[in-house]
């Protein structure tokens, strides 16, 4: 692992590369309950990318060095799945947090690290609502997305499978692709984005 510290720092800055397990403690858990939460590796290294070329720089990396990574968003899932239970690369996404509303298209771009109460506050800003509501507000709009988060307003509105109409995904290998837009016709082919919706994890993604 020690040889791959120096080839993250080159890509996100010294300062965004955290190797010391007492800086990263919170980074290791999440709100599984006690009795079931997985043990977190000793080894990993914690970095924080600020744009989806940092991601795919380091998703390169760690393909070439068969390193696994572990995408973390606000920490709130309640099955383990960003808890880092091999040593490798936790990849935070909390630096990719920027919330644009157009309100004339009634939608906004987040960042996948914006957390949802930051959505909700720019909503109400501009008059408008976003109805899923998960529960706990420090969740990041990409956790909410591979998630497909519900929520008790999912019961009328529904899951947040039904208000993504875009997203821009690094891929395993570091590609970096766009799917769907904002659009409201978008009818041609598979739909690529929903595949990604509810993958829990094995995908980061940047934009929704
Ligand atoms: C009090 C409470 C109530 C809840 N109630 C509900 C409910 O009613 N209905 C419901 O559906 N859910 C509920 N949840 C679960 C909620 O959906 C998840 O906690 C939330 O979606 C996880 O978001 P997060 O940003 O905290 O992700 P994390 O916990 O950080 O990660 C969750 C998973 O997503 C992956 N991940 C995170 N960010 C990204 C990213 N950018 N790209 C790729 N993968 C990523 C992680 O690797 C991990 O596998 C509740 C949670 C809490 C704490």
């Amino acid at each position: 692992m020690d040889d791959i510290v120096e080839s993250l720092e080159k890509v996100v800055g010294r300062d965004l590369v955290i190797t010391k397990k007492e800086q990263m403690e919170s980074y290791l858990s999440d709100e599984t309950s006690t009795s079931v939460k997985p043990n977190p590796s000793s080894n990993c290294i914690l970095v924080k990318p600020t744009s989806s070329q940092q991601i795919s720089e380091i998703l390169k990396l760690a393909n070439e060095k068969k390193v696994p990574v572990y995408p973390r968003g606000g920490g709130t899932g309640l099955v383990g799945g960003a808890v880092p239970t091999r040593d490798g690369i936790i990849v935070s996404l909390e630096k990719i947090d920027k919330v644009e509303v157009d309100k004339d298209n009634l939608m906004a771009v987040a960042g996948a690290g914006a957390t949802l109460g930051k959505l909700l506050k720019a909503a109400e800003d501009a008059e408008l609502s976003f109805p899923p509501h998960p529960g706990d507000e420090g969740a990041q709009i990409g956790g909410l997305i591979v998630c497909n988060a519900g929520g008790a307003r999912a019961v009328k509105h529904g899951v947040m499978r039904n208000f993504v109409k875009g997203l821009e995904v690094v891929l395993p290998t570091g590609e970096i692709v766009d799917l769907g837009g904002k659009l409201l016709k978008d009818n041609m082919g598979y739909s690529l984005m929903n595949l990604i919706i509810g993958s829990e994890g094995t995908y980061i993604q940047y934009f929704e």
